[in-house]
């Protein structure tokens, strides 16, 4: 469905890591001792919009201890992103939230940045939903170079008015976004088996996965 992340990435196991004492001590120090070979951070308060300026020093000292240590670094970004929301502060601030976490991915070293996919709220705005999200994200991908971090699209759990209720759907969330290449799919597996697909049953991951080729 998307162009696969490269070989180097992709097997790795890993976690979402605490950050708070600075990523260079406390997400590094975490990753040590969970063996991790990929880590997850927030890079602002994942429950709200502040976009706080960066720190140089920071961000150079965990980018080299990253990549001298090879752990691969991911940045979730705030979960009050929903770039489908009818409500205009809601996206307005969805989209300057998810190009600033696509930045401070960038900053940090980090491969990819995960957003929500998010829901039309109300079965009326669906079509707008996708609408406006091709029109504000395809300048922002656009700007993206080749060695930037990935938009890594995360299915939620399937409710309400989910723009991504099933896997199936991110193929609406690729067309939206002109299957541009720096956009790539994040599974939350709890999300996931929320939403119906049986990963749990034998062989139902790989059935599962098998719905992204
Ligand atoms: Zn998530």
């Amino acid at each position: 469905m998307s162009p696969a992340p490269s070989p180097a990435v992709w097997p790795r196991i890993g976690a979402h890591t605490p950050t708070s004492g600075g990523m260079a001590k406390r997400s590094i120090e975490y990753a040590l001792t969970t063996e991790a070979e990929a880590i997850q951070v927030f890079a602002s308060n994942p429950r709200g919009w502040a976009m706080p300026d960066a720190n140089l020093a920071a961000d150079t000292a965990f980018r080299d201890r990253a990549a001298e240590l090879d752990i691969h670094t991911f940045v979730h970004a705030p979960f009050l992103i929903n770039l489908g929301s009818p409500t205009v502060a809601t996206y307005e601030n969805s989209l300057a939230s998810t190009a600033y976490s696509l930045k401070r991915a960038r900053e940090i070293g980090a491969l990819g940045t995960v957003i929500h996919t998010g829901s039309a709220v109300d079965v009326n705005h669906v079509p707008t939903a996708w609408k406006q999200i091709k029109e504000g994200m395809m300048p922002v991908l656009n700007n993206l170079k080749e060695s930037d971090p990935w938009l890594l699209l995360e299915p939620t759990a399937g409710q309400g008015q989910s723009l991504v209720k099933k896997l199936d759907d991110l193929l609406m969330y690729f067309e939206a976004l002109e299957w541009h290449p720096k956009v790539g799919v994040c599974l939350d597996t709890c999300h996931v088996f929320a939403a119906g697909h049986d990963i749990a049953k034998k062989g139902g991951m790989t059935e599962t996965l098998d719905l992204l080729v």
